[in-house]
């Protein structure tokens, strides 16, 4: 089941939650391009320096650095190996270019999987989301909460809030959402690549469509 997948959907749909399971619960090659970016941004990288305004502002970060950034981290990966993004593609530029490179060496995506959500849910959903400083993973105050307050589960790592989890920013993340990212619901829906997940649900059952899509 290592298969080539892409999770699709608005900031605050889940698909981070379920990305994040299916990497521990499974072993799944998990990645997700905004972790790694606010990780630059920690470091202070040179990418980092380039990427951090844009995050800030809710703003997506110009194709080119996260090509590259998406290139450089897949460039071992092996075609049997499979991989699991979360939050990339976001753009058609991103997609259409990611296509044709990954294509060539036998990568190309195999599955898309689609969490369909409002913007009142992502809205509700974002303001109680923590996320580890460290691994990654995230969590909701009430609806995921770590075992022991504020630390995360796998790896013991301060819980934050992001930054950019604030209501004006998620708005405005979400009406960019609509604008660039949606438009490649259509594009993977042509390619028949395309399967929805009802992001409306418990993360529990989201986990379960989303293994029984995976199994197809
Ligand atoms: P969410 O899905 O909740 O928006 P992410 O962690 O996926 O959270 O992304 C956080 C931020 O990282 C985005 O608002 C954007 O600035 C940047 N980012 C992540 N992935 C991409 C991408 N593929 N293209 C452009 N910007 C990205
Ligand atoms: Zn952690």
């Amino acid at each position: 089941m290592r298969r080539r997948v892409i999770l699709l959907g608005p900031p605050g749909s889940g698909k981070g939650t379920v990305a994040g399971r299916l990497k521990t619960e499974f072993g799944f090659d998990h990645f997700s391009t905004g972790h790694w970016l606010r990780q630059e941004v920690a470091k202070g990288s040179a990418l980092g320096r380039q990427a951090g305004l844009f995050l800030e502002r809710g703003e997506l970060v110009p194709d080119e650095l996260v090509l590259a950034l998406v290139k450089a981290a897949l460039s071992q990966t092996q075609p049997d190996q499979g991989y699991l993004s979360d939050g990339f593609p976001r753009t058609l530029a991103q997609a259409v270019a990611f296509d044709t490179w990954a294509e060539v060496r036998g990568l190309g995506i195999q599955q898309v999987i689609y969490f369909e959500c409002t913007e009142a849910l992502v809205l509700s959903r974002i303001t109680g989301r923590r996320s580890c400083g460290n691994c990654g993973r995230v969590y909701h105050v009430a609806m995921i909460p770590p075992k022991q307050a504020g630390r995360c589960d796998e790896c013991g790592g301060e819980l934050v809030q992001r930054a950019d989890d604030t209501e004006t920013v998620v708005r405005k993340r979400f009406q960019i959402y609509l604008r660039e990212t949606e438009p490649l619901v259509e594009y993977y829906r042509k390619q028949g690549s395309l399967d929805v997940v009802d992001a409306s649900q418990p993360s529990d059952e989201m986990m379960t469509r989303t293994m029984t899509l995976l199994h197809r």
